[in-house]
């Protein structure tokens, strides 16, 4: 058994990062390379983007959905980020948790609110950039956002970056390849990591 109710070794990998910092490519790549990872899909009032399908990238309900979820305590987190609300259902994780890894792309809020779930065996990873006008030239390029909603997210990534010492590892996307050996590198520590201590304690 590990941390607690957590009966598996299967972890929870955390990915979180200002907007516009790489962490989705970098979350597909992970579940394409590894099967064991499936990840989670948040639930979230902002609109579909025109590349993103329900149930897929996002479960897409209105407020009053989404504020009855949270009243019926349904959520192990969930945050209002750009005037939206994003969350992860419990049933989701506990249930995928029994035979998969789980990849959540979430804030840092959504990870505060994790962590206080001792029973949880996560891994949390910081992920940011050295360079802060790419990264405006990139969510511009992305063309998924109005221009309000970009100067939004650029103006969060000082507020944000305040949060990386609630992290396991931070780590610089300078270079995408490098940086997923880096998370590759990561997971394999903690995967022998838990291997080890089930061997200690068995
Ligand atoms: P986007 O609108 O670009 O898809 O996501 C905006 C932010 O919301 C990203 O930082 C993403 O990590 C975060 N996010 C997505 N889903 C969740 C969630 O379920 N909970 C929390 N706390 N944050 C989320």
């Amino acid at each position: 058994m590990v941390k607690g109710g957590q009966n598996s070794q299967n972890i929870m990998l955390i990915l979180s990062s200002p907007s516009g910092v790489g962490k989705t490519t970098l979350t597909k790549k992970i579940q394409q390379k590894y099967s064991s990872f499936k990840i989670s899909v948040s639930h979230t009032t902002r609109s579909a983007r025109s590349n993103e399908v329900d149930g897929v990238d996002y479960f897409f309900v209105n407020s009053k959905e989404f504020e009855n979820l949270i009243k019926e305590k349904k959520f192990y987190e969930f945050a209002k980020i750009f005037d939206n609300y994003y969350g992860t259902l419990k049933e989701n994780v506990d249930k995928n948790i029994k035979k998969n890894d789980i990849l959540f792309d979430i804030d840092w809020q959504g990870t505060k609110q994790l962590s206080k779930h001792k029973n949880l065996n996560l891994l949390k990873i910081y992920l940011i950039t050295n360079n802060k006008e790419e990264l405006k030239s990139r969510l511009i390029k992305r063309n998924q956002n109005s221009q309000k909603e970009i100067d939004l997210r650029f103006k969060s990534f000082d507020d944000d970056i305040k949060h990386w010492s609630d992290y396991d590892y931070v780590l610089i996307n300078k270079n995408l390849e490098a940086c997923f050996k880096q998370i590759e590198e990561i997971i394999k520590v903690s995967k022998s990591k838990i291997s080890n201590l089930l061997h200690t304690i068995q």
